[in-house]
């Protein structure tokens, strides 16, 4: 029975019927990152540097290396990523069980409301709304926001004006009741950060972050695409570098989906 199941797989992507959706932005310097207060050490944009390009230097191949923040473009955050999620063993990139990054994803649709105003919050009322139609949110499943934050401009995408960045998010109770009244597995956005842009000024600030690693969940960023998803029903696969006791790092997010 699993052997079948992974043969149709295969065959069902080769016949078209199951599609391949990236949900990953391109990674360069010119790919966005977090700004934080002065007082806090910024993090560094993509950097990629030639080691040889077919030439004097490696004359039959081409390499580069690269350097960046761990939270830079499409990107992973883990538990210890944050201070409330730094005691769990299994809570960096090279220590999350394997079987945590392919699961089954809920897309929120919330690209109207963020288009409306873009430091809407997602609330608990909002998803309930959403499960009157689409079915419970089950265990261990991912809730992905959806902003279409990902087709923005670089600038508007950030979004900063004199009191901080103005991007949507979810609200304090609403991190709570999808940590645990749900359950899910994480939560993901096409915004920059998890949170929202001004959530420096909730309590507690930052919930997305606080609330989801304090319950050893994960978080992912920079998400794009996903107006491409079905509500329920796509797999998303989610594996961050296996950095030895890293918060996280940049992933290639893959979406399994019936066209
Ligand atoms: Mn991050």
């Amino acid at each position: 029975m699993t052997t079948e199941t992974l043969t149709n797989l295969v065959s069902e992507m080769a016949a078209g019927s199951l599609r391949v959706v990236d949900l990953t932005v391109p990674l360069s310097a010119a790919t966005p990152v977090i700004g934080l207060p002065e007082e806090f050490s910024p993090s560094p944009a993509f950097k990629l540097e030639q080691i040889s390009h077919y030439d004097d230097r490696g004359p039959a191949w081409y390499w580069n290396s690269f350097s960046c923040g761990e939270h830079t473009g499409t990107h992973f955050d883990a538990p210890g990523h944050w201070i409330t999620g730094q005691d769990y063993a299994d809570g960096y990139t090279d220590t999350i069980p394997p079987g945590k990054l392919v699961a089954a994803a809920n897309v929120i649709d919330v690209s109207t409301e963020s288009a409306e105003n873009p430091d809407f919050l997602l609330t608990s009322d909002r998803i309930r709304e959403w499960e009157a139609v689409h079915g419970r949110i089950a265990a261990g499943t991912w809730v992905l926001m959806r902003t279409d934050w990902s087709k923005r401009t670089a600038e508007d995408f950030l979004n900063y004006a004199e009191d901080g960045p103005h991007t949507p998010g979810p609200s304090v109770e609403c991190m709570e009741f999808l940590a645990h009244d749900r359950d899910i597995l994480g939560f993901g956005v096409e915004t920059v950060g998890t949170d929202a842009g001004q959530a420096f000024t909730f309590d507690p600030a930052f919930p997305a972050h606080q609330l989801m690693h304090s319950n050893n969940k994960f978080g992912l960023a920079s998400l794009t695409n996903l107006d491409q998803l079905p509500p329920t029903g796509a797999v998303i696969i989610t594996p961050p570098l296996k950095i030895v006791t890293g918060s996280g790092s940049p992933l290639r997010v893959l979406a399994l989906t019936s066209v």
